[in-house]
């Protein structure tokens, strides 16, 4: 029967674990000199080792014989618990038994001692996803435990634990592998496996799992199905590029500026389980394949652009500006070259996708051209399906706006705050870890801000004037209540947020330029045409 890799390779010891050094130093320093705690909790994102340790972990120090702190693998102890059929260890998975009789159940078994063993170990994990009264159950028994009695508790959410769990467990953070370690184990797994594997086409796996040990076996999992050797090639086509009719959609809507709809198909991507930086390259060839529709028509000889799919590029291309679809294109480049530092390339891509959508700031040169390209647009449109030339009608007057944004009117006033507790900075800082994790949408324009000060209760975020589209989003309600929460929960106490524009500063060069422009525009459209607002 074929085996994953991912539990063929499951270490059996501490000592096969790859990283995780000092959490392996310490638990197999507790084993050898048997000082074991009553809880302990594993927190870490997916994939870093938190089930595998626990398992070792309730092995060791049941082991008859163990090693230096790690089980022998080869007592009655360690053979029964690893083919699951010892009483002494039960292992739950919160996500799939959050109703509180299961727990009760399980909890009530704690006053009958070990059979077999020395210690009865419950593991549970996404312990978060406990509800309520499950719980109240577990912090009644962590609050007198058995001597036997040990839990071991795994999350990925460990700030959703109530403090009252918190408290009682033995903390460790399992951090993300790097690449290198990844590689590096992954090189192991091939050549025992008598596989062949191209150094690179490693590498590429070890990016895509993004610090996460199964998704990268699971990747490699799947490029050695047919046998052959794995290259770089077979990686992508692994991962899954990005099929055409997703990038028409999602061009689509970055066409009509609809940022929502963009954000639920990056959502709806992530999902999926798509590689970001795979997805900016191929969006990037496509924005340059309308580019070309734009300029060369659907002229079959341009490489691309011939076949079924002519026609198609022909129809999006014309419905962007060629300014626009530049500026898509020079965006989507450097969002290409962001991920390869950021550590979240999602938010990259979402500020990328927020970024085209924007309405550009109307004093800025380029955008202004961008927005002559779009009435051009439109008057071609109306051309075409017959209306009168418009280029004195009133609909296209260009209007210049006079900018009367909320700027950060008064200056905030540090309130201190009481001895011992949390610093608002910190607050705002965790709010924002927080926020990054469960909220990305919220993240995405928060993270264009500069924290601005906390006074009495209200945190204040800061934006750069050219970021009014990042500010607007923020000031929706519901948004704004999303950041409140976070806020509470990292520390603040009856949280507000406020989120406001920098001082505008004098800027003599930018009046030049919109005074050139505005001079432009009176020069295209005759003085009574142009009004200022
Ligand atoms: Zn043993």
């Amino acid at each position: 029967m074929y085996q994953a890799l991912y539990r063929v390779w499951r270490p059996r010891k501490f000592s096969d674990m790859v990283g995780q050094e000092s959490i392996v130093r310490t638990l197999t320093n507790q084993v050898s000199a048997g000082r074991i705690a009553h809880a302990y909790l594993f927190c870490g994102s997916r994939g870093t080792g938190k089930t595998s340790a626990a398992k070792i972990m309730a092995r060791a120090i049941n082991c008859e014989n163990p090693q230096h702190g790690d089980p022998c693998c080869e007592c009655n102890s360690c053979r029964m618990i690893e083919s699951d059929t010892s009483f002494d260890v039960f292992e739950m998975d919160a996500a799939s038994n959050s109703r509180v009789d299961e727990i009760r159940e399980l909890l009530e078994k704690v006053d009958y001692p070990p059979q077999f063993g020395k210690y009865k170990v419950y593991i549970i994990d996404e312990v978060h996803m406990l509800s309520n009264s499950a719980f109240n159950a577990l912090l009644k028994t962590l609050e007198e435990p058995p001597e036997y009695m040990v839990f071991i508790l795994a999350t990925t959410e460990p700030q959703k634990l109530p403090s009252t769990i918190l408290s009682r467990c033995q903390r460790y953070d399992f951090g993300r592998f790097t690449e290198s370690q990844i590689t590096g184990h992954l090189k192991k797994v091939a050549a025992e496996s008598g596989v062949e594997a191209e150094e690179d086409a490693l590498a590429l796996i070890a990016r895509a799992a993004e610090g996460g040990m199964r998704d990268a076996l699971s990747i490699l999992d799947m490029c050695i199905g047919g046998g052959e050797k794995v290259t770089e090639e077979s990686v992508r086509s692994a991962l899954g590029t990005a099929d055409r009719a997703f990038l028409f959609q999602f061009t689509g809507a970055l066409c009509d500026k609809e940022g929502g709809e963009a954000l639920r198909l990056i959502d709806k991507m992530m999902m999926d389980g798509r590689d970001v930086q795979v997805f900016l390259k191929d969006l990037s060839a496509h924005l340059r394949l309308l580019m070309a529709a734009r300029l060369c028509g659907a002229d079959e000889t341009v490489p691309g652009l011939g076949g079924v799919y002519g026609k198609r590029y022909l129809a999006q291309a014309q419905k962007f500006s060629q300014e626009r679809l530049l500026r898509a294109l020079e965006l989507c480049m450097k969002a290409e070259g962001d991920t390869r530092w950021a550590s979240s390339g999602r938010s990259v891509l979402e500020i990328f996708a927020l970024r085209v959508c924007e309405q550009p700031e109307e004093r800025d040169y380029e955008a202004l051209l961008e927005r002559i390209g779009e009435l051009e647009l439109k008057i071609e449109e109306l051309e075409k399906r017959g209306v009168a030339a418009p280029a004195a009608a009133p609909d296209f007057v260009p209007k210049i706006p006079k900018r009367a944004e909320k700027v950060a009117d008064a200056p905030i006033v540090e309130t201190p705050v009481p001895q011992g507790s949390k610093a608002p900075k910190d607050v705002w800082n965790d709010a924002l870890k927080l926020l990054r994790r469960n909220a990305p949408m919220v993240f995405a324009p928060l993270s264009q801000a500069k924290y601005g000060g906390y006074q009495d209760g209200l945190y204040r975020a800061v934006f750069p004037k050219e970021q009014k589209f990042f500010l607007d989003m923020l000031q929706n309600d519901e948004r704004r209540k999303l950041v409140e929460d976070a806020l509470n929960q990292s520390g603040g106490i009856n949280a507000r947020f406020e989120a406001v524009h920098a001082l505008p500063q004098a800027d003599p060069q930018a009046q030049k330029m919109a005074d050139d422009n505005l001079d432009a525009l009176i020069g295209t459209f005759g003085r009574d045409k142009v009004t200022v607002e």
